[in-house]
């Protein structure tokens, strides 16, 4: 797409906000679509409309804005998708985007092309939370489907566990939702890896990252995560394997566990920028949000060698009263989201720690 071409994004948070202004460097003009005013990504987008998924009427004018579609997270109604992808190109496609909106769908297809994943069973119901419960064994979790973020929706099931009170747990997150059963993982280190893919089939991954949760939530990423290479290779070429079984265009974050035995396993896929690569806005010769916008408009995917070592923290809640003292530290960047109120546990913000040798 020349520049000056018009890129819809549907969302209208942070990773929207950091792809609009990568978007703006290569001379695109973004369009926000989201329920919430005043949203991160409305602040920087050429224009936002302010509107519910559902709105046929909206998204119609929406489409008729743009010149292509893509969206800044995964929880879109797929009826959303298909009135949009009737009308203007949407990268990547509603086939990326019902397989990682659904956890079920996302194991089965991982299955399906023989990606290992933490053993499974699907359950539609309390009966069949009992069986699932059963084939798979104590400890276990019990997660939604659909619908679930940073641990939300996800009940783990002990040997002295309910299950009626966790199905009940799950079922008060997401009404509707199946669950799916998976064992527990003892693993050895959260990484994840973020791969590229552009209309022509070309691709590139950034370096695997550690990722270190706090409450669920991700706190820190370790850039690169200290792995053999044999396991860094591994790691890389599950995440390619998957993105180009599945036909994507745009960028896929692979969320993986890194178990003693040498086994790396996948947990979740996101087909979108992901928080565990914003480290590449600052120490990456092409970030993951330039990386996202060229492979959907189909501009030639970008380096992705890293410029030096990182560690990126988010700012969560009131952590972001401290973005006086990171600005007089030399060795770090901050990105600030401008969201109004610090309610505890919301993203605010990361710093970047860049480790230079
Ligand atoms: P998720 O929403 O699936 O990314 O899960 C949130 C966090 O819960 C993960 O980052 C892990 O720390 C933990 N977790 C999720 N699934 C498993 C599993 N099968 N075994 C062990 N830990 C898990």
């Amino acid at each position: 797409m020349p520049p000056g071409s018009r890129i819809g994004i549907l969302g209208s948070g942070q990773l929207g906000r950091m792809a609009a202004l990568a978007a703006a460097r290569l001379g695109y003009r973004c369009h926000a679509f989201g329920p919430e005013a005043n949203a991160p990504a409305n602040q920087v987008c050429d224009a936002a409309t302010v509107a519910a998924y559902d709105d046929v009427e909206a998204l119609k004018r929406f489409a008729g804005a743009v010149d292509v579609v893509t969206f800044e997270f995964e929880n879109i109604p797929l009826s959303t998708v298909e009135v949009l992808g009737a009308l203007v190109p949407l990268r990547p496609g509603a086939k990326v985007l019902s397989i990682c909106q659904h956890r079920l769908r996302e194991k089965d297809f991982c299955r399906s092309v023989s990606v290992p994943t933490a053993d499974y069973r699907p359950a539609h119901d309390a009966d069949g939370l009992v069986e699932a419960v059963a084939a798979i064994g104590r400890p276990c979790i019990l997660k939604s489907a659909e619908l679930g973020y940073d641990g939300k929706g996800q009940v783990r099931i002990d040997a002295d566990s309910d299950l009626a009170a966790a199905w009940a747990a799950m079922r008060g997150h997401a009404a509707e939702a199946v669950g799916i059963v998976e064992a527990v993982v003892e693993f050895r280190m959260e990484i994840s890896v973020i791969v590229a893919r552009s209309g022509d089939g070309a691709m590139r991954t950034y370096v695997p990252v550690e990722n270190r949760h706090r409450n669920h939530i991700l706190d820190e990423t370790i850039v690169p995560a200290n792995l053999s290479q044999d396991l860094s290779d591994k790691a890389e070429a599950i995440a390619r394997h998957l993105a180009q079984e599945m036909g994507l265009v745009g960028l896929l974050a692979v969320e993986m566990f890194v178990t003693h035995d040498g086994k790396v396993l996948v947990n979740e896929m996101a087909p979108r920028p992901h928080n565990s690569g914003h480290w590449s806005l600052d120490a990456c010769v092409t970030s993951q949000f330039e990386q996202f916008i060229r492979a959907v408009a189909g501009l030639p995917l970008g380096a992705t060698e890293r410029l030096c070592d990182a560690v990126m923290k988010n700012l969560l809640g009131d952590d972001v009263d401290d973005w006086q003292k990171i600005l007089s530290d030399p060795g770090s960047k901050l990105h600030l989201y401008g969201k109004a109120s610090a309610r505890p546990g919301r993203k605010m913000g990361h710093v970047t720690r860049l480790i230079r040798r």
